[in-house]
């Protein structure tokens, strides 16, 4: 069972929209679990300090690293598990990524930073590896990480009806010449003509053959159109 484990300072931020549509209904259906841990928890004076300063001066706080690796070491409970820290300095998440952490056998525990980010030093020692959404700064890794998870838990097994939706999704179709990963061709539903605009004949003469050709080459003229 692929059980995934937030550490967060905005708990209450899930399962927000991991608790609706597809990976919702698998989480109901317990086709994957969810653990929401506060890292404030883990703050031990009385008023429950999170963060501090950073040296060298500067604006900001930093999350402290005897809070962080607290939270993160009882996530782990002394079994394995996959740590991942979300953050814009980290590798970009992408469609592999995703296949890779939904095959994984462990827990996955993902960190959200908030503030300046979290002590580089727990990063070090206890994170696996730091992926980014995108080239640009988010207030919390919260989003970032129901990112991760939406992207994630929609290809475990079981969660989409049928196996065919996956291989024909942006990145899981492979161009069988060059085995390069393709984004997905247009799709259209009725009416065939709405405002003026008629769906391709090609889709609507029910040549299964010149279908697939289609959406191949339109596929391919999306994914070469990205590129430039
Ligand atoms: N000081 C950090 C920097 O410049 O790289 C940014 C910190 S950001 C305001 C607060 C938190 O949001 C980070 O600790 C991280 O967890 C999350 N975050 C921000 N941008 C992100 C991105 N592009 N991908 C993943 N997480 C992100």
């Amino acid at each position: 069972m692929f059980l995934a484990k937030v550490l967060t300072l905005f708990p209450e931020a899930f399962p927000g929209l991991l608790g609706h549509s597809v990976v919702g209904r698998a989480l109901q259906q317990g086709k994957w679990q969810l653990a929401v841990v506060n890292i404030r928890d883990f703050a031990t004076d009385k008023h429950r300090t999170v963060d501090d300063t950073p040296y060298g001066g500067g604006a900001g706080m930093v999350l402290k690293p005897e809070v962080v690796a607290a939270a993160i070491r009882q996530a782990k409970a002394g079994g394995v598990a996959h740590v991942v820290y979300l953050g814009p300095a980290g590798q970009r998440f992408t469609q592999a990524h995703a296949r890779r952490l939904a095959a994984l056998e462990q827990p996955l525990v993902l960190l959200c930073g908030h503030y300046e980010g979290v002590d580089q030093r727990v990063l070090e020692t206890e994170v696996d590896e730091v992926l980014s959404i995108g080239d640009y700064v988010l207030s919390g890794g919260e989003v970032a990480a129901q990112v991760v998870l939406d992207a994630t838990v929609r290809l475990l097994p079981g969660v989409l009806g049928g196996d065919a939706s996956l291989h024909e999704e942006s990145f899981d179709l492979i161009d069988p010449e060059t085995q390069e990963p393709l984004v997905e061709y247009p799709h259209y539903t009725r009416p065939a003509v709405w405002e003026g605009q008629a769906v391709p004949a090609v889709l609507q003469g029910g040549n299964h053959a010149e279908i697939a050709k289609w959406r191949l080459a339109q596929a391919r003229a999306r994914t070469a159109a990205l590129k430039t």
